[in-house]
């Protein structure tokens, strides 16, 4: 469900690049998280247009597949974007769209994408999330009062401090600097429990079995002597959560380094180089040597650009390498291209 790793275009052009584990300090040297059998989630992000404004040759206008486990979500769907999800192996059955912000390059790919998954028979209901002025705007141009879907559609506003509850984390919106009002999005996982030691249970005269798996779902656990266990004797400490930053089209700003803060990736927009600071602080987005300061100040694990003005779609590594020379922290920093696929390992895995 969600994404279509049989697809021969996915596989083919789609890359993986996945952020280092605690012990690896490489970009690509990390083993895959779950090998020792810990319950883990995927968590993982595609790019499917990485171009500011227009698309060009290589590169289509806004949106990324967020998939975790069996629930894939869109963040921003430019212009052409349901033929990249088709390039690129991501299935078609996506559970919510978060908008940033009501400029066409972020969003007139819902128009073509529900017409599609009408004509696919969906019957299953989607959200679109949006800052204020996205709700009317979007239900014009999806024209939900000239032609019904057999589906529905709720499109529903998404204000900055406003949370989206799913199973196991919560994607919430925070204030973007850009004009006309924008979101950016954090996805943030639940915590997870400790790690469970079957050693200090049986040192307890926990027998194996079922009480073995309440205490680590965090029940207590009374034995046939009476004796009670609590789970803090059998577990380690809670185990925190991965998250992720997408911040739409955005001045640089404090409110993305408090949402960013220590977060495992932080997909920040950086429109132009540095020879065009005062553009992008006329128009409202960041240049690639801001979005680093950005990632510097959170103190992010890593950190992918996007949302590139066409000048600079072929030469990417100008902007890869302005970030990278004010990441003193030696965060990895990687221009995202259309198809790079993103995966977030768990902290401990
Ligand atoms: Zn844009
Ligand atoms: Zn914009």
């Amino acid at each position: 469900m969600g994404f279509d790793a049989g697809s021969p275009y996915g596989r083919a052009r789609a890359s993986v690049s996945r952020i280092p584990g605690p012990r690896s300090g490489a970009l690509r040297g990390v083993a895959l998280a779950g090998a020792r059998g810990d319950n883990w989630a995927v968590l993982r992000v595609i790019f499917l247009g990485t171009s500011s404004a227009r698309p060009t040759v290589s590169r289509n206008t806004s949106a990324l597949a967020v998939q975790r486990e069996g629930d894939l979500h869109l963040f921003d769907c430019g212009e052409g974007t349901q033929r990249q999800m088709m390039c690129y192996g991501v299935g078609f059955n996506v559970q919510d769209i978060y908008i940033s912000h009501m400029h066409a390059d972020h969003y007139l790919g819902v128009i073509g994408l529900l017409r599609t998954m009408s004509l696919q028979g969906r019957e299953q209901g989607m959200r679109i999330f949006t800052p204020r002025v996205g709700v009317s705007v979007l239900r014009q141009a999806i024209g939900l009062e000239l032609e019904e879907l057999p589906f529905p559609v709720d499109i529903r506003r998404l204000s900055p401090g406003e949370r989206v509850r799913h199973a196991g984390y919560t994607i919430h919106a925070f204030r973007a600097d850009h004009p006309g009002g924008a979101n950016g999005y954090v996805l943030k996982e639940d915590d997870r429990p400790g790690r469970f030691y079957p050693e200090r249970a049986r040192r307890l005269g926990v027998p194996e079995g079922p009480l073995f798996g309440r205490l680590q779902r965090g029940e207590a656990v009374e034995l046939n002597d009476g004796q009670t266990v609590e789970p803090d004797q059998v577990m380690g400490p809670a185990r925190p959560g991965r998250s992720l930053v997408y911040t739409g089209d955005t001045r640089p700003s404090t409110a993305t380094v408090e949402a960013a803060n220590g977060c495992d990736l932080l997909i920040h927009e950086a429109t132009f180089a540095e020879e065009e600071t005062e553009r992008a602080e006329r128009t409202g987005h960041s240049t690639a040597k801001q979005a680093g300061r950005i990632a510097c100040r959170a103190g992010v694990r890593k950190l992918v650009l996007t949302h590139l003005s066409a000048r600079y779609s072929e030469r990417p590594f100008v902007l890869e390498r302005e970030a990278r020379r004010v990441c003193s922290d030696g965060c990895p920093v990687t221009v995202a291209y259309d198809g790079l696929t993103v995966e977030v390992p768990l902290r401990d895995a």
